[in-house]
């Protein structure tokens, strides 16, 4: 079976591809069009998901996926959360939010943050929707060298590696990407969809 992620992210793409059973054979829009990606035009994660979702089913017609993730700080009251990938401007680097990220919880003790993933899974017309979070902290300075966006300052739960030193496979295993793709995955099993 093959199903298209909705994303031009080569990184995300990665991560998911490491997680496919190996009865699913995962595209990226990468692999089929050279068109520019949609604008994120939503106020919530689902709204962002859906919208990138759909506009892949209509122009693709196939079975396809999308999906959107915020930062919510909790001292920041949640944010940057849906506008993450704008925290610092219109067209800010992954490196440029970290900075914002840092400077704004400067000298702040509650460092509390959990990424939250929506997917929207399009699937012989109908729509579903699979939410993964995974709890941690932010930390005073950027650790390690993989990953993309703000793994270098998040400390997962239980864990003594930010996102950044760990690998695809043990960042799949606790991320919010890795929890909702499993959610997927389980979904698509349990209707002998492989
Ligand atoms: P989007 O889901 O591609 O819209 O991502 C929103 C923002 O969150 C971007 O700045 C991404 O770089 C960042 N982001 C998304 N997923 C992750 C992740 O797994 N780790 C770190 N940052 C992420």
């Amino acid at each position: 079976m093959t199903l298209i992620f909705a994303t031009h992210n080569a990184n995300k793409y990665k991560e998911v591809k490491a997680q496919m059973p190996p009865g699913i054979d995962l595209l990226y829009l990468a692999d089929i069009t050279q068109e520019p990606p949609v604008a994120e035009t939503a106020t919530t994660l689902q709204g962002n998901a859906e919208i990138k979702m759909l506009a892949l089913a209509q122009s693709a017609g196939q079975n396809c996926f999308a999906d959107d993730t915020g930062l919510e700080v909790a001292a920041l009251n949640g944010a940057p959360g849906v506008y993450s990938a704008r925290y610092a401007g219109p067209e800010a680097q992954d490196q440029d939010n970290v900075q914002k990220l840092l400077n704004a919880l400067e000298g702040q003790p509650n460092r509390k943050a959990q990424f939250r993933t929506v997917i929207a899974l399009y699937w012989n017309g109908e729509t579903h929707f699979f939410e993964g979070v995974c709890r941690g902290t932010i930390i005073e300075t950027t650790r390690g060298t993989g990953g993309f966006g703000y793994d270098p300052v998040f400390l997962p739960e239980g864990h003594t590696q930010t996102f950044a030193e760990m690998d695809l496979i043990q960042k799949a295993q606790i991320s919010h990407r890795g929890i909702a793709m499993k959610k997927l995955i389980d979904w698509l099993s349990a209707r002998d969809a492989q």
